[in-house]
């Protein structure tokens, strides 16, 4: 048989085509034209936010992000480090130093974990909290796979010790509290800073984009400091260092007919979550990971827990086996701790991150994937599995 089923693909049933041929139409294809600030708009809606700045990427998004928290050399952040790098290279972007701390079962940030690490490892004193000496500025927090952090914990740290909360909401566009303190409130518009991505993978693309939500003065001021920092738009005056990083008309253009239909790929996501849900309940050599309670998740990846007690196999071994068969999956990423940018870097108690490293599969999530596709994927993961499996 030939089938091949993506790990993720981009959906485009509906008007980005008429969008993009609009653009080019009008001739606005840059970091000028309607579409950008239309997406802005449907955003900001969609949301519940006023202030959001479109931009070139994901990875532009939380630079912003850390440049507007102060992070300046020698600071330090405190970062994940099961999650995709782009959430941590900025802070080098900023000569700032980061510190690893783990995660909890939901692969977000471990809130007991920040807590003691401020508690027992740093000194906070006159407002500013120091960990050797170094002022911590900010915590990047990743919604990872649309799973929600749990934002009620960090927001009182983050509180107690002054540090400037950036939400990586690259890949939880959608996902939102059902309960609690900030019951309606979306992922990236919890803290002071959102990052939201518009990569290929991602939710929704724009083929390469981001954006950022913040307070209403500090959006200005990204959106500013994205276009060159022009204090003139004639002239050229420029009173700060500027960047190359506002998003395009083009790119807009594709986001805002992918804004139309968000909720539908959110629907989609979310019933298949719930057909594999079925399908792999009583497994016993794989389970699939739940969602956090009292949130609505965007489901935007699916994760299947190994039983490593009975399946040894490396993961290399099983993605080759599920590939012969046309099903495309992935291992959860490796470690940023332990790639070679980041090797010596301070890591806290890291217990959780290396256990799901080792056991996360990644199956496929596309919002195209049929029902019978997704019986196919499961019944190939159990075939696989079972013919890996010890005895
Ligand atoms: C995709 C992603 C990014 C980067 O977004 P880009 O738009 O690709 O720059 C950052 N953090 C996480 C967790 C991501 O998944």
């Amino acid at each position: 048989m030939n089938k091949f089923i993506p790990l993720s693909i981009p959906n485009f049933e509906g008007n980005e085509k008429k969008y993009v041929d609009d653009a080019l139409e009008q001739g606005w294809v840059s970091t000028g034209g309607a579409y950008i600030s239309r997406l802005e708009h449907m955003l900001a809606d969609f949301l519940h936010t006023d202030n959001i700045a479109a931009c070139q990427s994901g990875t532009s998004a939380l630079h912003l992000s850390l440049i507007e928290a102060g992070v300046s050399p020698g600071d330090t952040v405190l970062v994940p480090p099961l999650t995709f790098i782009a959430a941590v290279n900025p802070v080098r972007y900023q000569f700032a130093r980061p510190v690893f701390i783990d995660c909890d079962d939901s692969f977000c940030m471990d809130p007991a974990k920040l807590r003691s690490f401020c508690e027992e490892e740093c000194e906070f004193s006159d407002g500013v909290l120091l960990y050797e000496g170094s002022p911590v500025k900010a915590v990047v927090i990743v919604h990872v796979f649309g799973n929600m952090a749990d934002m009620e914990s960090i927001m009182d740290i983050s509180g107690s010790y002054n540090l400037k909360v950036i939400e990586d909401a690259t890949e939880a566009l959608g996902t939102y509290y059902t309960e609690g303190r900030y019951a309606g409130k979306y992922a990236g518009t919890i803290g002071h800073f959102g990052a939201f991505s518009f990569n290929g993978n991602k939710i929704i693309t724009t083929g390469g984009g981001g954006a950022v939500t913040a307070e209403a003065r500090v959006v200005d001021h990204i959106r500013y400091l994205s276009t060159q920092a022009k204090d003139d738009p004639h002239y050229y005056v420029h009173h700060e260092v500027g960047y190359n990083y506002r998003m395009t008309n083009l790119q807009a253009a594709l986001g805002a007919a992918q804004m139309e239909e968000l909720p539908e790929f959110i629907r989609r996501k979310q019933k298949n979550f719930e057909l594999y849900a079925e399908e792999f309940a009583g497994f016993d050599l794989a389970e699939l990971m739940p969602f956090r309670e009292g949130t609505c998740s965007n489901k935007w990846f699916y994760s299947l827990l190994l039983n490593r007690d009975k399946v040894t196999a490396p993961m290399r071994e099983i993605i080759t086996a599920l590939e012969q068969e046309g099903v495309q999956t992935r291992a959860i990423w490796g470690l940023i701790n332990e790639q070679k940018p980041y090797i010596g870097e301070i890591t806290y108690r890291l217990e959780k991150a290396p256990y799901y490293a080792s056991r996360i599969l990644n199956i496929p999530s596309s919002t195209q994937i049929t029902a019978e596709e997704i019986r196919y994927v499961s019944d190939k993961v159990k075939q696989v599995l079972g013919g890996l499996a010890d005895d």
